[in-house]
């Protein structure tokens, strides 16, 4: 009894001091549960279910009635334990509320968990909007909620007293878990952690948090050092119980989302390392002007000081002016387009500034490229494209199988040999479930895009090989002009029309005479 008192003590406190954690907590879900159903005039709003116990416990909800006349609410609860049977045990019962037109009511009922929590217990809501109350009917509920073993796990306060999550300050927590990691109590860090974060992030595991958290250059994850240098701003109780601190790292705004669990505000959530999209987008503007640049007829060169690429800048200009005359004359082209190239000197570099990922990549006049002793993209081939962008922009087993053909045909006395390469590449591949049919490599609009790059750019090289080397350039280009690079089926029909016309045979036909140059 005198427990029940203090329990009503605490509720009453927080009802006056801090109503809107009342509602909250892993407390309450927040959402309006607004159908969108042309006959649906009930709203649903504040379904909270917190705090479960084995014995009696309490929904309560508030609907509201958008419609001109009064409506019955019924809500059916129905409370499973699974280990029992296969099928469950369980306590499910319906219970009506009238709700007059245009009002809102606050509905609370009472359903029994008659177990503890580690049976597995589980519950599912649904709610039905009536106009009488002997209409109701079991499957035509309007909208419904369940909560997994997990989710009540969250909600059970299993021997303790009803506890409001304290009124902290958010900014000395956050601070308390920065000061852990500076430490490198990284066990510590982790059990700050909400067991959903935990397991969204790093799957549960906390060797996959201490690999991310020292990472130097973290894409898809924070790391320590940018953890470490976050500077708390403000913060806000949200209406579904958590708290949003707004931070800043280097002025670009971060969010962590706490969240009361066992006892303890933690870290739910963590926004802000995704804005590196941000950094993405303005990297030239960053980077361009602290970089050495070497300008030439066609190409502005931009490397790092003392890398690789510094050091071999003169075989590069040479190389790439050579390659674009090369393409210029081969593919017909008059043009003066000049193309900016940036030389990173490692993957993770590249990716982490540019979002690329991949050895190299163009965006209409600029390459990106990655160069070191061990890692260069070929040459020529973000040349191909960009100089080919003027030509069309067909589906990309022609755009990517031409510019790795053209590595093949530019490459001089080592052609034959990288041509009998591919070759060789096409009959392994044929034989492996990897293979990709030619008949849906053409559907592709984008290379590797859905597929393995090892695989879908030897095969569209190999396609347009077949295509140049058989039909000759002009039919080539021809090609290159008319088809679209499109996902639409009937602009996908057309172009294979288009294909047809041009050279004269069904794509069937083509792609027979393909497979004929690799049979064994
Ligand atoms: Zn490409």
């Amino acid at each position: 009894m005198r427990h029940l008192v203090n329990n009503n003590l605490k509720l009453l406190n927080c009802i006056l001091f801090i109503p809107q954690l009342l509602l909250a907590g892993h407390v309450v879900d927040g959402t309006n549960y607004t159908v969108k159903n042309d006959t649906i005039f009930l709203k649903i709003q504040d379904i909270n279910v917190y705090p479960c116990k084995k014995g009696n416990n309490t929904l309560k909800l508030s609907a509201t009635n958008h419609s001109d006349e009064k409506l019955i609410f019924a809500v059916h609860i129905q409370s499973n334990i699974r280990s029992y049977s296969s099928v469950g045990r369980g306590w499910g019962t319906v219970f009506y509320d009238t709700i007059p037109s245009g009002r809102e009511k606050r509905i609370e009922h009472s359903f029994p968990f008659y177990s503890n929590l580690n049976d597995g217990i589980t519950l599912r809501l649904q709610f039905y909007q009536l106009r009488k109350s002997d209409e109701w009917d079991f499957q035509k509920y309007f909208y419904t909620k369940t909560y997994d073993h997990h989710e009540i796990a969250d909600l059970f306060s299993e021997g303790k007293s009803f506890i409001q999550p304290p009124n902290v300050d958010i900014v000395d927590e956050f601070k308390r878990i920065q000061n852990l990691l500076r430490n490198e109590y990284f066990t510590n860090v982790w059990n700050c952690f909400t067991k959903s974060y935990q397991e969204a992030q790093y799957q549960g595991d906390i060797r996959g948090f201490k690999g991310k958290i020292n990472k130097n250059q973290a894409i898809d994850y924070w790391n320590a050092e940018q953890f470490l240098n976050l500077i708390p701003q403000e913060y806000f109780k949200l209406g579904d119980g958590r708290i949003l601190l707004n931070l800043t790292f280097d002025s670009i705004p971060w969010s962590i989302y706490f969240k009361y669990s066992d006892d303890q505000w933690k870290i739910d959530w963590v926004d802000g390392f995704t804005t590196l999209v941000l950094l993405w987008m303005t990297w030239p503007e960053r980077l361009l002007p602290q970089m050495q640049k070497v300008s030439t007829e066609h190409f502005d060169f931009y490397y790092d000081k003392d890398s690789y690429a510094e050091k071999t800048i003169k075989d590069i200009v040479e190389t790439r002016e050579d390659g674009y005359e090369k393409i210029c004359n081969y593919l017909d082209l008059e043009t003066n387009q000049r193309i900016s190239t940036v030389f990173f000197s490692d993957l993770t570099t590249k990716a982490f500034e540019t979002g690329h990922r991949g050895k190299g990549a163009a965006f209409d006049t600029t390459v990106i490229e990655v160069y070191n002793e061990e890692i260069q993209a070929h040459p020529y081939h973000e040349t191909v494209h960009i100089l080919t962008n003027s030509i069309g922009f067909p589906p990309a087993i022609f755009i990517e199988g031409l510019a790795e053909y053209m590595e093949i045909v530019l490459s001089g006395k080592d052609s034959t040999e990288l041509s009998e390469t591919l070759d060789k590449k096409i009959i392994e591949l044929k034989n492996t479930a990897d293979w990709i049919p030619i008949k849906k490599l053409i559907t592709f609009t984008d290379i590797p895009g859905p597929s393995q790059a090892h695989v879908s750019y030897p095969e569209a090289a190999a396609f347009v090989k077949l295509l140049i080397e058989k039909y000759g350039k002009q039919k080539f280009i021809e090609t290159y002009k008319s088809l679209i690079n499109s996902d639409v089926e009937s602009i996908f029909i057309e172009n294979i029309n288009k294909l047809e016309t041009i050279y004269n045979k069904s794509l069937d036909i083509l792609i027979e005479e393909f497979h004929k140059n690799y049979l064994q």
